[in-house]
Order: C-alpha cells, then structure tokens, then sequence
C-alpha cells in the first residue's frame, strides 16, 4: 500500500490566507485532492511539505446563469455536479460525466480539472519503480525518457474538461498576489509538461465563465480504454454555429495528444462558411488526423490513437450536424 509522505494541511477560510500560505516553501494547493493525494503517494511532488486545502473557502462553489445568459461555474463545483446540471452546457456535461469514475466525480472539481497535472507513464508510478533509472526531467532529472532527444518534458495534459472549454469560449478569473485576472481558457496552457499552466503557482482559479451559447452546437468524444474509469487518450471537442445551413465560428480542439489541448485550426478555417455536408465533414476529420501527432506517452500506441482523431471527430461533427 502507498502511504501518504508526512505533509502539513491546512484549510484557511478565506482566498487571502490561501494565497499567503501558498507563498510558503514547499506549500501546494489542493481542492478535492483526487489527483494530488495519489501523485503525493507516488512521491511524484518530493518537495511538498504543506497542503493549502481550499474547501473552506465559501463562496467559490456552484453554477449560476446571469441575465444574458453568460454561465459562471465555481471552481469548488464538484464535476458531477457539472455533469448533471440543467444549466450548464451539453459539451460541458458530456464531458464532466466522462472523467475518472463516479466516486472521483462527486469529489474532485472544477477547478481542479483544469489544472490537474500533466501525465506521463514514466513519472507516474511508484517511486520504487522509478528508481530503475537517473530521474526524468520532471522528477528534476536532466533528460524526459520517453522523448530522450527532446529538451522539453513530454507528459501528457489530461484534462477532459480543458478542450470543451475552450470550445466553448471559456474563461477562467484567477486571483493572487497581485490581484484578479480574467484568461480565455486556451491561455491558461502551455505546450510544456513540465510546466503546463500559464500562471503563477500561487493564483488560484477561482471561476469558469462561459458566454452564453446563442444557439452554439457543441460536444465532446472521448477515448478511453476501460469506459467506467480512465484518462482520455484521445479528447475531440467541437462547437459552432450553424448559420443558413452554413458552418459559422467553429472551434476544434483535441485533448490528450500534446502537453496542452490543441486547436486544429486548419479544420476550424476549413469548415468556415461552408455548408455542413457529410464530404464537408469527411474532409475536416481527415484534415484533423493529420495535423497531429499523439505523443506516445499514454494508453495505447500513438499510430492507433492518430487514426481514431477523425473517426471521433466525424461521429462528433456528424452528431451535431443531426443535432
Ligand atoms: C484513477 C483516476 C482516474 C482519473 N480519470 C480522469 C479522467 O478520466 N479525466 C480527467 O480529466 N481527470 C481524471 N482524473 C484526475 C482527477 O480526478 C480530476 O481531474 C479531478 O477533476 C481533479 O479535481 P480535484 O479537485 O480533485 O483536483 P486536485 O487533485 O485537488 O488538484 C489537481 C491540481 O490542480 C491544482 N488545483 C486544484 N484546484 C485549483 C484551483 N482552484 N486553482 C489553481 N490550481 C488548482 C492543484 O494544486 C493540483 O495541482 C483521474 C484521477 C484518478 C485518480
């Protein structure tokens, strides 16, 4: 059995104390703690020493919809709360209700999701394990096992719910030190697995903001290998409007393939304008096949989830098209 390493908890009551606490060294935050708590069991974060819980923090859970029908999602929400409330976003519920296992849903968050760590069969096992070779880059190591000839770190992002977002024009409002800040979805990335979230470690995501949809089609397809509980190995979300029969403000964006969820922008500049017909739709699918190539980090081989990007883009872009 793996055992927690001896680490400090506290829970503040107020965002303040929490971004005061989270200044100290060694301190890491956590919210329901479905990711941390295993990679601490790992000893995946050796530097630990305090873990800033945010639960006591009021104020920061639930889903509301303003007047113009712009959706505000807590970052405390739970993700099973996500997945089934009337008032959010079908993408955004297909999406919660596919991550982990049920048990896991009603206890990790939102904002959690979206900062969950990325991934990497090297780095997450038992330290016993990693103990066979020199640490890798993200263990503080100088060299990323699974790519040795790259320089950057090839972990995996493995959020579910990071490209429905960004499909959907999500923002998220971050707060720390030096104040509050308002970032599109898409910017809180960067395509590096070691260091994958744009922003500094002590601004916390307090919200997610979601326009309203204004008759936006949207969704999310995910692959897996075991459907009751698993990391996507292969994330599709789509969204746009259908306008006179013709494909207006498409989003693409792939989760699971990159350090980062990744936008075809080539497939969104295809599909622009253009009436949805099911050549149409064959087209951006294979076009999305090939402007990626899934690192080779995660469930299954790269070349099998290469060919799946447009088999699960055309049933997603076919599915809305139905809509
Ligand atoms: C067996 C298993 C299967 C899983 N399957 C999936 C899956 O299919 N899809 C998926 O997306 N995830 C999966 N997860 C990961 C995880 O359970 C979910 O992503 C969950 O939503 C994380 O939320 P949490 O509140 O528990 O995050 P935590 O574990 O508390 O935190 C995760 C990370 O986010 C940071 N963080 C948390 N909240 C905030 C905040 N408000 N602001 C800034 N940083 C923050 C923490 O510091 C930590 O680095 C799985 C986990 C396990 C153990």
């Amino acid at each position: 059995m793996l055992r927690l390493p001896v680490v400090r908890h506290v829970a503040p009551t107020s965002l303040d104390e929490v971004i005061e606490l989270l200044a100290g060294d060694g301190a890491m935050l956590a919210a329901g703690g479905t990711d941390l708590v295993p990679n601490l069991k790992r000893r995946q974060y050796p530097e630990a020493k305090t873990i800033v819980s945010l639960r006591r923090v009021a104020g920061l859970d639930g889903v509301s919809v303003a007047d113009g029908g712009t959706i505000r999602i807590g970052a405390l929400t739970t993700v099973a709360r996500l997945a089934t409330d009337d008032a959010v976003p079908e993408a955004l519920r297909e999406a919660a209700g596919a991550v982990a296992s049920p048990q896991l849903r009603n206890r990790g968050t939102v904002g959690g999701n979206l900062c969950v760590d990325t991934r990497c069969h090297w780095l997450n096992v038992p330290d016993t394990w990693r103990q066979a070779a020199e640490p890798c880059l993200k263990a503080g190591g100088e060299m990323c096992w699974v790519a040795p000839a790259k320089k950057i770190c090839w972990a995996v992002s493995s959020s579910d719910l990071a490209p429905a977002m960004i499909a959907l024009d999500a923002s998220v409002r971050l707060v720390g030190p030096d104040g509050e800040r308002t970032a599109p979805v898409g910017e809180l990335y960067r395509d590096d697995g070691l260091v994958h979230l744009a922003k500094a470690p002590n601004e916390i995501l307090v919200e997610v903001i979601v326009p309203a949809p204004q008759g936006r089609r949207a969704g999310y397809r995910k692959l897996r290998r075991r459907g009751s509980i698993d990391f996507p190995i292969l994330g599709v979300a789509a969204s746009f409007r259908l306008e006179d029969g013709r494909v207006n403000d498409p989003r693409l964006v792939l989760g699971a393939v990159a350090s980062s969820p990744v936008r075809v922008t080539a497939a969104e500049e295809l599909l622009a304008g253009r009436p949805l017909t099911d050549a149409l739709i064959a087209e951006a699918a294979e076009l999305a096949g090939k402007s990626v190539r899934p690192m080779s980090n995660t469930d299954l081989t790269s070349r099998y989830r290469k060919r799946m990007v447009p088999v699960f883009v055309r049933r997603l872009l076919e599915d809305l098209a139905a809509d």
